[in-house]
């Protein structure tokens, strides 16, 4: 059987991200990926994430994989906040001293991909892990090939990034898993038509919320507040551009265009604790999930690796294992703060049907409008409160 170093379950951005950190310091890391490199570069269902804090942009640059996302990319220096038929702009700039990058997932992972495997990297495309086994002390990945072999690999170390719906996570014991549903859904859009604004909006409006973003100057990716079983076949194209000019009534409008992906997401919040246990860790969704309000699934999966790959590194330089040893301390410091975050955004902006939390949400957006405060709290943690201040030197070390 072969043996590796470090064995990753996932080619998402955290799998690819911390397979060419590891390797461009000379650790041997295998990355075993489920889907072809096609369906991951291409595919309407991998449209996922598209905003990236200022330290996940930070990471990209100096693990050496961000020079298309500078070139191709949108710096933004705030969002608009839309609510009783005005829109307030938060110049995260002014409030946090800090910027926000616009660029997809799909993009980063194709450029992720690319550089790995020019630096001689290894990533065993279409390779379903199906078991995990002696996480303790040897652990082996049981995969299948896509001629439907069954192979083992071996490893000193084996990292489960495998996405929202982990199999990897499930290995874990002991694991604790904290979670909340939220009673309503996303209906997302992806359409060839000029953004509403050239920042994003997010609206607030009594026929629910609505997200207004972006990939290019020419792609919109928009988002509607939906029930939590609301079927795609309701919303025929007409109905989506009407109801999202509805949303955006009195701010700005959204001009029709053809559409390229249409998809429900549900809203969820997830923590599993520990993210660890003898030779395993979790990293990325695997370990926790945030409902996109916020913007930080992609920007947690970066975090989480920062603090992973140094732990990594200081093993297998410096034969030290405090850091692996307390790798779930380190990185739930940054998952609660986006959890918190999340979850404020989450309740702010979407019409809730019990009266009385709905009267109180409209206190708090009256609240933001007057604070000065409140908007310097939404800034710094949209732009990413854990790579500023005495925490950032675990994150940007790479
Ligand atoms: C449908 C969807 C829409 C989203 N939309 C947004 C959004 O609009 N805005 C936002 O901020 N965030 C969004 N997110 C969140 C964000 O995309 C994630 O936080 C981010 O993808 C996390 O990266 P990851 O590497 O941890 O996991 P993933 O990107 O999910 O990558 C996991 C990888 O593991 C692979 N894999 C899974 N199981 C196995 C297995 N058994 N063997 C081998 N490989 C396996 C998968 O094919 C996948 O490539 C969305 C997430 C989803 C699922």
């Amino acid at each position: 059987m072969r043996r590796v170093q470090v064995a990753i379950v996932g080619a998402g951005p955290a799998g690819l991200l911390l397979a060419h950190l590891l390797r461009r310091a000379g650790v041997e890391a295998v990355v075993l990926e489920a889907r072809s490199r096609a369906y991951l570069e291409t595919s309407p269902h991998r449209i996922r994430a598209g905003v990236l804090e200022w330290g996940t942009k930070e990471i990209a640059l100096r693990a050496g994989v961000g020079e298309r996302m500078l070139q191709e990319g949108l710096e933004h220096r705030g969002v608009y906040l839309a609510f009783h038929g005005e829109a307030l702009h938060l110049d995260f700039l002014a409030l946090s001293g800090k910027t926000i990058w616009v660029y997809g997932q799909q993009y980063l992972v194709r450029d992720m991909i690319r550089h790995h495997l020019e630096a001689g990297g290894e990533i065993l495309f279409e390779h379903e892990v199906v078991g995990l086994e002696g996480l303790e002390e040897a652990p082996v990945l049981l995969y299948r090939t896509p001629e439907g072999r069954e192979g083992r690999l071996a490893s000193e170390f084996v990292v489960g990034a495998d996405g929202s719906h982990s199999l990897a996570r499930q290995h874990l014991p002991g694991a604790r898993v904290q979670q909340k549903t939220y009673p309503f859904a996303w209906l997302g859009i992806l359409a060839e038509t000029p953004p509403a604004a050239e920042e994003l909006i997010y609206a607030s409006h009594p026929r629910g919320f609505a997200l207004f973003s972006m990939r290019s100057p020419t792609l919109s990716r928009n988002y509607l507040q939906v029930r939590p079983d609301e079927k795609l076949e309701a919303w025929p194209e007409e109905r989506i551009w009407e109801e999202l000019n509805w949303r955006l009534e009195g701010v700005a409008e959204v001009k029709p265009g053809p559409l390229l992906e249409k998809s429900l997401t549900p809203m969820r919040s997830l923590v599993v604790e520990p993210m660890q246990y003898g030779r395993f860790f979790l990293v990325g969704d695997a370990a926790h999930v945030v409902p996109p309000t916020g913007a930080k699934g992609m920007n947690l999966a970066f975090c989480d690796v920062a603090v992973l790959c140094r732990a990594l590194l200081a093993y297998y330089q410096e034969g030290d294992s405090s850091l692996l040893n307390r790798y779930t301390q380190d990185a739930l410091r940054h998952v609660w703060q986006a959890e918190l975050f999340s979850y404020w955004m989450t309740t702010l902006l979407h019409t809730l049907e019990d009266p009385f939390e709905e009267a109180l949400r409209q206190a708090k957006l009256r609240h933001l409008r007057e604070s000065p405060h409140l908007q310097r709290f939404l800034a710094e943690n949209y732009v990413g409160l854990y790579t500023s201040g005495r925490y950032a030197d675990t994150l940007l070390h790479v």
